[in-house]
């Protein structure tokens, strides 16, 4: 274990993320012991008979006893519980950092718990599947994903460059933000496209009894994608609304004047506006793929789907 970049990890709550985490730093040999706590008995029996923590623990404040980084993976509107609860085991010098999709609600609810020679350093991998739980978690997730971290003052720089390298070295690309601007960008990037995706569903599923089967019948690749992000965890993205309200609503008010726009260019036969549009948007994706983030493959290339 030449390279271990932690001696103890404390992963608190053993979710997809957490147990790709674990998977991760497990293949890697990036930490000496991996210590875990979830909220029920069944998600702890899990963890320990998949095996991907070296001791799982029947409270969160045990599992960070001793531990040099101890990550929050739990649902955002959990976090300054389970900060409160942790605040007095954890040792001096360690750091603190969570995997919350919003950040401004974390660093409001976590901050005020954090003590004094505790280094809190926020983050988010921009990695999911629409799975959930202990056994949906696999050690390539984070591969080629970025992973956002938020430095607030006063965090000394090698805690904040020592988390950077344990993202690195689980295969992600690591970029610094604020925390309102990460919310302003993941509102457009995922949690708006969320909640049109859980509409057009629901919508769909409105429709059902004058279609009977034909939605699943004959579901073509755009409702098809739609219901696979629509499976998203129904806890994970009530928080993810409730926490990140403005950017969401701000971004989602947006979106229904361009949907106006195009009702209305539908209306009135208005062929050159809708053309024009789609040029623009098959450009954007476009992008995506030469940077990177998506193949071009009509599974977009991930067998097990990706999200943030
Ligand atoms: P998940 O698979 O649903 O797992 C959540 C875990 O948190 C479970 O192990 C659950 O324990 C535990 N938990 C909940 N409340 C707890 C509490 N009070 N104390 C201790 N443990 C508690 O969720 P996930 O997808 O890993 O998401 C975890 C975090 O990562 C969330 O903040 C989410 O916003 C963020 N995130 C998710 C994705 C994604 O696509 N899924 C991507 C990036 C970031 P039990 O199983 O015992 O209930």
């Amino acid at each position: 274990m030449s390279g271990a970049i932690y001696d103890r990890v404390a992963l608190i709550g053993l979710g997809l993320i957490a147990s790709s985490m674990a998977h991760a730093i497990k293949e890697g040999g990036l930490a000496r012991h991996i210590a875990g706590h979830a909220k029920t008995e069944a998600t702890r029996a899990a963890a320990l008979e998949i095996g991907f923590c070296d001791s799982v623990h029947a409270t969160a404040a045990e599992a960070v006893k001793d531990a040099d980084l101890v990550v929050l993976a739990v649902p955002v509107g959990a976090m300054g519980a389970v900060a409160a609860e942790i605040a007095p085991h954890l040792k001096p010098g360690a750091t603190l950092t969570d995997v919350g999709s919003v950040k401004q609600a974390v660093v409001d609810a976590v901050s005020p718990h954090v003590p004094q020679g505790v280094h809190f350093v926020p983050g988010h991998p921009l990695a999911g599947t629409e799975h959930s739980g202990p056994r949906a978690g696999f050690a390539a997730l984070f591969r080629n994903r970025w992973t956002l971290l938020v430095p607030l003052p006063g965090v000394p720089e090698e805690a904040i460059a020592r988390l950077r390298r344990l993202w690195e070295a689980m295969g992600a690309n690591v970029d610094l933000m604020d925390a309102p601007h990460h919310d302003l960008v993941l509102a457009v990037t995922s949690h708006t496209p969320h909640l049109i995706a859980y509409t057009m569903v629901g919508v769909a599923d409105h429709l059902r009894r004058v279609t009977e089967s034909e939605i699943i019948k004959y579901s073509a690749a755009g409702f098809r994608d739609f219901t696979r992000i629509a499976a998203s965890d129904p806890t994970m993205w009530r928080d993810v609304f409730l926490t990140n309200r403005d950017a969401t609503l701000d971004i989602l008010g947006r979106f229904t004047e361009e949907l106006f726009a195009l009702q209305r260019a539908i209306r009135m036969g208005d062929g050159q506006q809708l053309f024009d549009y789609f040029t623009r948007t098959r450009a954007i994706r476009r992008g995506i793929i030469e940077a990177g983030q998506d193949t071009a493959a009509p599974d977009f290339g991930r067998g097990k789907g990706a999200d943030a």
